[in-house]
């Protein structure tokens, strides 16, 4: 057999995660010799030996690759005879350009946390013990490659032992960047609200915050992504005190559990939601509440019957979790719709009247994020909040032009979306630009990528809204870098991102794209929201719509669903809910209603004037909480019990207003709520299945804010099941505005304008 030296180039998320280390030990398993190491687009292997056995050897790469890896390309190829001695892990080229993908961070691993729990490991009680693994990935990247000198953790020197491991091929922290120990690695500190330090040995700072949080205080803890707010979820006053002192009435707060069989007490789990869990992403899984739970969930979720529920993701809330006797809440250390904190002298200043001790480290955070939240409809995944474990990146770029775009999403769930080099990327949610400091964060952040990926925007996607704060931060990146300026309608940028996502864009069949969220300003300047888009030949048509509704009070719409019943009625209904406003304001709105020209197809609405209609909420004490407590309140219903309230007529336009007529007189002759709503969303559900089956088309495409609705997801996959009717949802994406970003790129890329 004939030796040669055989170049192997493997693509994906293969940087950060173990790979050299794994192919260096498969290598040396079998006696092959050459080197490994990090290139601009990846992994490259060089080996000299037979063509079998190189083949071989790239088959037992791709099937054995460590758990997190993702190869998404390889090649192998013959190239000129080398000599090796053995087989050696080579230092990264760091001249290239940079092509591959920023990894999301790890939740800990199962062996880190038997390390940790381990009286005889060195590790033992390390709160910041990772491996190749897991650990901080994307929280700490400063630059390109990952290498620690280029990590949050550059200020750590390795001692001997660390080291030692660092450069032992048969340990599992070989090559692991992260790696550090109690003689040589971060240090905790826990100090009151007035800055004194209340316990100063490292090995007692978590029994400590353990016995504060069980006596309950509220205790601001970072995390290795950012800040979390903890207190005790079985201590109503505790859960109280914290919503009180963070102004936050009734939003519900996410519950973060010691351990699995924890959750199992308290909760019946579907495989996908366990296994969700216990993954490396490590999100919050929205569960049903069961009749025996150890925690109060009135507090914790009022008026909901689904708790927010995660398990540790990260050595330190592991050791924390298992001083408790309780599950903790575990939210977002911000206040008044301000992005996470990180910073250590922020989280003091920010959060000194929320929280009663502050739990800090000195590992810094390039890139805070929030907890990742996802539920589970039967087995299909719904991203709620696509953050940590998830962000940043997500694929490939298939577009024939390869010039940098910087697509700048929407303003409520704001995300932007940056094709630098081969690779997508879509950022982690910053939440409501209209906040002065997520502004500055989603400003710094692509200044941030800007620099990590020496890249400059040769175009700006925006929003046709001009007032959405991305779409100003589009125009000012566009004089500062010269580069041109697209404009990209809201819905169509949803719609865009379902079939990017499912690869839609060469289907020979007509797609209907069903988009229904709470506004997005439209082409005939009104506010959008409840549309029915075609796409053939690389474009997009509008083919009809729910029917327009004054959009009255600006802002205050979104915010009062009793004004989207107002605006619902005509005028001889409208009495009949007099009593939902003081006289004063009734005047007011029925005069500007009278000479209002700005209308509304949002689907939103309608849901929040059904939460209305049926006495459930008139004012929303945070975004979305009458579409939350309708589906809420649809749910007890049994599962057959609804009726269809345009009784299978089909039309045009959709009849918002008959539609809100008709519940509203269900409502008053005494039909429960629970039906109504039952049968308002199974009602949505018939809607969408009748147009597509007029239109004779066999592909349906969902997006926008209002397929977060479990219910209505789960009635359209019942009445589509026996049907010839394909499904498609946003799969790695938020259905929410998180998915403008990528939805404007893709539309941008394929869509003829
Ligand atoms: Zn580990
Ligand atoms: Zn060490």
């Amino acid at each position: 057999m004939p030796i040669n030296t055989f170049k192997i180039q493997l693509n994906g998320r293969v940087q950060g995660v173990g790979f050299r280390p794994f192919v260096y030990n498969l290598a040396i398993k079998n006696n092959l010799t050459g080197s490994v190491s990090n290139n601009s687009k990846g992994v490259i292997i060089y080996t000299s030996t037979t063509h079998e056995k190189a083949n071989a050897f790239l088959q037992d790469i791709i099937s054995q690759k460590p758990k997190v890896a993702i190869i998404t390309a390889h090649t192998i190829e013959k190239i000129a005879l080398q000599e090796f001695t053995n087989f050696s892990i080579a230092l990264s080229d760091k001249k290239e350009q940079i092509s591959i993908p920023l990894t999301p961070d790890f939740g800990v691993c199962k062996h880190c946390k038997q390390e940790i729990n381990d009286v005889n490991n060195r590790r033992y009680k390390y709160a910041f013990t990772t491996c190749v693994h897991c650990g901080p990935r994307y929280a700490i990247t400063q630059k390109f490659p990952f290498d620690r000198a280029n990590t949050s953790l550059a200020n750590f020197a390795m001692c001997k032992q660390c080291r030692a491991e660092y450069n032992n091929p048969t340990n599992r922290r070989f090559h692991s960047q992260t790696n550090s120990c109690v003689n040589c690695g971060i240090t905790l500190q826990l100090i009151n609200n007035k800055g004194v330090a209340v316990e100063n040995n490292q090995q007692e700072i978590l029994n400590k915050a353990a016995d504060l949080i069980s006596k309950g205080k509220i205790i601001a803890l970072k995390n290795t992504s950012g800040y979390l707010l903890c207190c005790d979820a079985s201590n109503t006053k505790t859960v109280q005190q914290l919503r009180a002192r963070k102004q936050r009435p009734n939003k519900p707060f996410a519950v973060l559990y010691p351990s699995i069989s924890k959750v199992k007490n308290d909760f019946n789990l579907s495989v996908e939601e366990e296994n969700a869990l216990n993954s490396t992403i490590a999100p919050i899984v929205i569960l049903q509440n069961t009749k025996y739970l150890s925690i109060k969930t009135e507090a914790i979720a009022p008026n909901l019957n689904q708790t927010g529920v995660m398990l540790p993701s990260s050595s330190l809330l592991e050791l924390l979790m298992q001083k408790l006797a309780n599950p903790i809440i575990a939210t977002s250390g911000n206040i008044h719709g301000s992005p996470i904190i990180s910073d250590n002298k922020e989280a003091e200043e920010e959060l000194r009247q929320v929280a009663d001790y502050f739990l800090h480290h000195n590992l810094g955070i390039t890139f805070p994020q929030d907890d990742s939240v996802i539920k589970f409809v039967d087995n299909t995944q719904i991203i709620l909040r696509r953050s940590r474990g998830f962000a940043p990146n997500y694929l490939e770029n298939t577009a024939q032009n390869k010039n940098p775009i910087w697509a700048m999403g929407a303003h409520l769930k704001s995300t932007f979306t940056m094709v630098p080099n081969a690779h997508i990327y879509v950022s982690q949610y910053f939440g409501n630009l209209d906040s002065y400091e997520v502004l500055n964060r989603f400003k710094t952040t692509l200044a941030h990528y800007q620099s990590l990926f020496s890249t400059t925007p040769s175009t700006i996607i925006i929003d046709k809204h001009p007032q959405y704060q991305s779409s100003i931060t589009g125009h000012e990146l566009k004089e500062k870098w010269d580069a041109h300026l697209v404009e990209v309608q809201h819905h169509k940028a949803h719609f865009a991102s379902v079939l990017g996502e499912h690869n839609l864009f060469n289907s020979a069949q007509k797609i209907l794209g069903v988009i229904w969220d709470g506004t997005g300003l439209g082409e005939d300047t009104h506010i959008w929201g409840g549309e029915f888009f075609t796409y053939q030949n690389k474009t997009i048509s509008r083919l009809c719509y729910f029917d327009y509704f004054d959009w009255i009070a600006n802002d205050k719409m979104a915010k009062e669903p009793r004004l989207s019943l107002y605006s619902l009625l005509n005028e001889d209904d409208r009495v009949l809910i007099k009593a939902k406003f003081f006289a004063e304001e009734w005047k007011i709105y029925e005069q500007s209603i009278k000479t209002n020209t700005l209308k509304t197809s949002s689907v939103g609405r309608l849901f929040d004037a059904v939460a209305s209609a049926l006495d459930i909420v008139d004012t929303n004490s945070y975004e979305a909480e009458a579409a939350m407590l309708l589906e809420n309140c649809a749910s007890k219903a049994n599962k057959n019990d609804c009726i269809d309230l345009l009784e299978h007529k089909t039309y045009d336009n959709i009849p918002s207003k008959l539609l809100i007529s008709i519940i509203l007189k269900t409502y008053k002759e005494g039909v429960s709520k629970s039906i109504i709503a039952h049968s308002f969303i199974f009602t949505m559900a018939k809607i969408i299945i009748g147009i597509a089956l007029k239109n004779n088309i066999k592909t349906i495409a969902c997006s926008g804010g209002v397929f977060q609705n479990s219910l209505l997801i789960n009635w359209l996959k019942r009445l589509s099941k026996n049907t010839k009717l394909e499904l498609k949802l946003n799969v790695n994406l938020s259905p929410n505005d998180e998915n403008i970003s990528f939805g404007q790129l893709m539309y941008h890329q394929h869509i003829n304008n």
